[in-house]
């Protein structure tokens, strides 16, 4: 049945080149979705979108900085003539982090992580709402985090990007019902991205992480696209305004 497919819908997935965002368009192009994508770099996009035409999935992509607001502009009207006017699933997957004490950083940083991760969410909802209504049957997902959650040494700033996209899902799941678009928020803990290649690579760390979490191991990119793509399917028509922690267990932890 159509209950497990994306046959037939169309998604947009930010930052589609490495990690996550990676995982959740091939998720959603194996489920049937087509798919568009983007990221700053262009030979890595180019060489994603061969990769992915030689697998047999539908993907196009943009370069576009998803922290600026006149490109992010330039994606929707992309997407808009691609999909003529209409989109079912938005990914809000961009996302990045300066971990600091919060003492140490500066305003420009902190514009940063919050045009990067906040702002770029919220405009990105705002420009592909039209063409969420108008394909009549609309998901939307942030990628949060559990630094959203909980207390993480992430950094500050980060954690109150993340715990302000889950309130976001709370609200626009509430506001946007009636246009039928559903908008729930999933919250990794550690992942092995090149977002974190650093962190997890300094063996100390890794270890501490593996000790805080149940199942003892950072995740993996697949894992957390297959709940991406579970909230964006018919059959997870009744779930919305949700935050779903993917991690091992590592928020319920309350003591080892
Ligand atoms: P990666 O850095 O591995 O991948 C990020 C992707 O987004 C790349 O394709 C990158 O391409 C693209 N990207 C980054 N910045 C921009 C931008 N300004 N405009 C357009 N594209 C951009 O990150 P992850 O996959 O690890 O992270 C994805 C999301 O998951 C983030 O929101 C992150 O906060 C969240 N997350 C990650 C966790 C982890 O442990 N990995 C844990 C919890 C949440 P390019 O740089 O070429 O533009």
């Amino acid at each position: 049945g159509s209950r497990w497919h994306l046959a037939g819908m169309t998604a947009l997935v930010t930052g589609g080149t490495r990690g996550i965002g990676y995982a959740v368009v091939e998720e959603l192009a194996h489920l049937g979705a087509v798919v568009h994508t983007c990221s700053r770099n262009e030979m890595e996009l180019n060489q994603r979108l061969q990769e992915w035409s030689a697998k047999g999935f539908i993907v196009t992509g943009s370069v576009c900085d998803a922290s600026s607001p006149t490109q992010r502009q330039q994606l929707i009207e992309k997407v808009s003539s691609i999909f003529t006017g209409k989109l079912n699933i938005l990914i809000n997957n961009v996302g990045t982090n300066i971990k600091k004490p919060t003492m140490e950083y500066t305003a420009e940083e902190y514009s940063m992580i919050m045009s990067t991760n906040l702002e770029s969410s919220y405009h990105m909802c705002q420009l592909a709402h039209p063409l969420l209504k108008a394909s009549g049957l609309a998901s939307i997902v942030f990628i949060s985090s559990v630094a959203g959650l909980v207390h993480m040494s992430s950094g500050s700033i980060y954690g109150a990007t993340k715990g302000a996209m889950n309130q976001l899902a709370k609200n626009l799941a509430c506001e946007w019902a009636k246009d039928n678009i559903r908008v729930n928020s999933v919250a990794p803990w550690y992942i092995n991205t090149s977002l974190v290649e650093h962190v997890l690579s300094d063996k100390q760390f890794l270890d501490k992480v593996a000790s805080r979490t149940p199942l003892k191991r950072p995740g993996e990119a697949n894992e957390v696209s297959s709940m991406v793509a579970f909230l964006c399917l018919p059959a997870a028509s009744y779930i919305t305004g949700q935050t779903i922690a993917v991690d091992g267990g590592f928020s319920v932890n309350g003591f080892p």
